[in-house]
């Protein structure tokens, strides 16, 4: 007679299938998050998260002792991460090779958290032609006197001029203080197409409305206006992933949103890491279906 066999136990530790060590450690101490909070978020999150997250070279923002400790921005492989850690060696612009971060499952970003990962910002091109770029994300940055109601309607107006050129853009509140425009793209133009699109819609943007807007870096003439930083598209720049979780007080995350929500939001980290079946649930709603996706190419002007 057959012997049934003993199932397994499942450890404790491990999450999608990869160990999280100190899952006490208090990552996020004002709202008293622990890394076992955000490998949580991250396992629940992942599948909503890897079509804009995965098969892309990606930055990561690690605080392996939390985020009021020291953080880096991680760009290059060390090699250390684990076998879903995945290396993309890419040309840099001195002539050399590098070996970049890309990850395809839950399993990679868990990894990535388990070695104190918090963020994760994607290049906005896919491994398998880092030349190409898919999308294009206007970051709008206010200045510190700007309201969170004139960073809202400036994403509107955003969205409207790229509306006229026949582009459809999408929302995302950045878990920080703006607000991301995104437009996805095929990818079939290069990175000075792309990098010299994207200034001349944010010049021309500033240029009718130069109190509202400016598309110079300098905190000067930021001065109570929207910085709308369009050098996000150039090759090897990253922009934080939708669904990534930021290294900020109170743990929020950049949460994709409906036009027809921006009203309503009272600031940009309206949602956080203990949202995540509240994001699901609504990346599965009919006012998010298709956030993100898009088939429309670079228009030639
Ligand atoms: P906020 O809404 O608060 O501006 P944000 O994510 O848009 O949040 P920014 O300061 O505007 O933050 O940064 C834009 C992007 O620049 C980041 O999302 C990130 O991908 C990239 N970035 C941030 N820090 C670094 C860094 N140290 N080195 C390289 N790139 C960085
Ligand atoms: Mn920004
Ligand atoms: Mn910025």
């Amino acid at each position: 007679k057959a012997v049934k066999p003993e199932k397994a136990a499942p450890t404790p530790a491990a999450e999608g299938g990869v160990e999280i060590s100190s899952r006490e450690r208090l990552i996020f101490p004002d709202s008293r998050q622990t890394k076992g909070d955000l490998a949580d978020y991250y396992a629940a999150v992942a599948d909503i998260m890897l079509p804009f997250a995965g098969h892309r070279p990606i930055s990561l923002v690690r605080c392996p002792q939390g985020r009021a400790r020291k953080c880096f921005f991680q760009k290059h492989d060390t090699g250390a991460f684990g076998d879903a850690v995945h290396h993309i060696p890419i040309q840099e612009k001195g002539g050399g090779t590098a070996d970049y971060i890309s990850v395809k499952d839950a399993r990679g970003i868990l990894q990535c958290v388990q070695m104190g990962t918090i963020e994760f910002h994607p290049w906005a091109s896919r491994s398998d032609s880092v030349d190409k770029p898919d999308r294009m994300i206007f970051d709008l940055d206010p200045d510190e006197s700007v309201d969170f109601d004139s960073v809202k309607s400036a994403a509107r107006t955003i969205r409207d001029r790229l509306a006229d050129l026949g582009l459809t853009s999408f929302a995302m509140l950045s878990g920080g203080k703006g607000v991301h425009v995104i437009v996805p793209l095929t990818p079939d133009h290069s990175w000075d197409a792309h990098k010299d699109f994207a200034r001349r819609f944010a010049e021309a943007v500033s240029l009718v409305e130069p109190e509202r807007f400016t598309a110079t870096m300098s905190k000067t003439k930021r001065k109570g206006s929207i910085f709308i930083d369009w050098l996000r598209n150039q090759r090897g720049s990253t922009a934080v992933a939708p669904y990534s979780a930021r290294a900020r007080s109170g743990a929020p995350v950049a949460a994709p949103i409906a036009w027809n929500e921006l009203t309503s939001m009272k600031d940009a980290k309206a949602f956080g890491i203990g949202d995540a079946q509240q994001l699901i649930d609504r990346s599965a709603a009919k006012s998010l279906a298709g956030w993100g996706f898009a088939e429309q190419g670079l228009p030639d002007i």
